[in-house]
């Protein structure tokens, strides 16, 4: 009779005692789980046919590496050298300083979330970040949800319930993750009115639909993540508003990334206080261009305003209260004049982009030959579309191996392949990242022969 083969497993308590497990301070939990992965892919390496088994010390090593990968949190911090500041996938904007601080602040202890300090009673949850947000964008009234699909939900919602909505075809968008500017408008219980063509779009488009009373409300969405160019046209907010003024209807805008005044982004790009200035409401994302938490910004007239924070939805899409002190927090550094970090990296300068990157070369080139090169960014998160960003990175290779390497680091470090090159994008690292990413090359220097 033939042994059987997975006789030649160890036992799982001489994986746990090997001093590469027991001296690795992990938790038992962690222990127990990477050596049983580490037997497992063995019992199936066996039943394939492998006679070969590694030594002891070496699959203790392996359950090591397992239980550390296991002992760690699923979301992590990664190092972002994509060069893309506002990374969807990379969660968006990082936090100004203030901000995180105020975030731990309100995670550790009890708040006034909901108390008014003054008067000793109950108070508002949002008072503090609607002043500030009037103040910063010259309108009535401002409220704040979970995020900005959560806001056009209830604009919509609370605004024009049943009521006919006109919208041109060229901004009917489809914002990622299938969050489709037609299907909001249904679930809103809003009727879409589609007006215009794709790429073109005339205010006589929306009257015709007032006038025939088909609309009774009009709908302006920011196309914040393409770029119709060509033989276009679409109506300004401002033509847009003496229309709904001429009707006595309604004009609301999703404005989606919600850029603040002057700031890194071209001329022609429409900011909150322009929209604000004409639209009953105008609404636009916390982590977009604003660099804030995940949040759904709301500002416009007070009586409308008045009425989405009445509206049910508002409840079941309210604010967290970490988003909360993160939001009062980035737009106190707003006021202050304080560049929060994904505007500080969007209006950084070529040169000073340059300078970075050939500083980073020359700290990593001792562990891997590399140079710094010119090269293009975005600003990414569905944001100025079409507008490249002219960026430096650091060029290394062999890129697929490195890129695999960086990503499977501790703290993971992403960049791009581009040209057969690893491109690492200088533009989006925050202060002390390049000492993770030289002490990533290290390692890998260390692991070659
Ligand atoms: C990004 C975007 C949204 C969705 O915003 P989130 O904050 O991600 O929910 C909605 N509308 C427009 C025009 C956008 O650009």
């Amino acid at each position: 009779m033939a042994e059987n083969p997975l006789a030649g497993l160890p036992r799982m308590d001489a994986l746990l005692a090997s001093p590469a497990l027991a001296d690795s301070g992990l938790p038992r939990s962690a222990q127990k789980a990477g050596a049983n992965r580490v037997l497992e892919r063995l019992r199936r390496a066996i039943r394939a046919g492998e006679t070969q088994l590694p030594q002891l010390h070496v699959l203790a090593q392996q359950a090591r590496q397992a239980a550390e990968e296991l002992a760690r949190p699923g979301l992590r911090r990664v190092v972002n050298a994509t060069g893309v500041a506002l990374h969807t996938n990379l969660g968006r904007a990082p936090l100004s300083r203030r901000a995180a601080e105020a975030v731990a602040q309100a995670a550790e202890g009890y708040s006034n979330l909901e108390y008014d300090l003054a008067a000793g009673k109950r108070g508002s949850r949002t008072g503090r970040v609607e002043e500030l947000l009037q103040e910063l964008t010259g309108a009535e009234g401002a409220f704040a949800v979970n995020n900005n699909a959560a806001a056009v939900l209830l604009m919509l919602s609370a605004l024009t319930p049943g009521m006919g909505v006109a919208i041109s075809r060229g901004e009917l968008v489809e914002i990622g993750g299938s969050f489709r500017v037609p299907d909001v408008m249904a679930r809103s219980g809003a009727r879409l009115v589609e007006v215009g063509a794709t790429n073109k779009t005339r205010l006589s488009d929306y009257e015709a639909v007032l006038k025939s009373g088909e609309a009774q409300a009009l709908l302006k969405v920011h196309p914040s993540n393409f770029k119709v160019v060509g033989f276009t046209q679409s109506v300004a907010v401002e033509e847009l508003a003496a229309l709904a003024e001429r009707y006595q209807v309604p004009l609301l805008c999703d404005l989606g990334s919600g850029a603040l005044g002057p700031g890194p982004w071209p001329q022609d790009y429409p900011t909150v206080e322009q929209w604000a200035a004409y639209a009953d409401v105008v609404c636009f994302s916390g982590d977009k261009l604003l660099g804030g938490p995940q949040a759904g910004i709301l500002v416009g007239r007070g009586e409308a305003i008045r009425r989405l924070k009445a509206d049910p939805l508002a409840r079941a899409l309210r604010l967290d209260k970490l988003s909360l002190a993160a939001l009062e927090a980035t737009l106190l550094d707003w006021r202050d004049g304080v560049a929060v970090p994904t505007r500080a990296m969007l209006e950084t300068r070529p040169r000073d982009l340059r300078q970075k990157a050939e500083r980073l070369a020359a700290l990593l080139t001792p562990f891997c030959p590399c140079e710094a090169v010119m090269t293009a960014g975005e600003a990414g998160g569905g944001t100025l579309p079409g507008e490249e960003l002219p960026s430096w990175a650091v060029a290394l290779d062999p890129a697929e191996e490195l890129e695999a390497f960086l990503r499977g680091r501790p703290t993971p470090i992403l960049g791009r392949i581009h040209r057969g090159k690893l491109l690492l994008d200088v533009r989006t690292l925050l202060p002390g990242e390049e000492d993770i990413i030289r002490s990533a090359l290290a390692a890998w220097k260390g692991e070659r022969p």
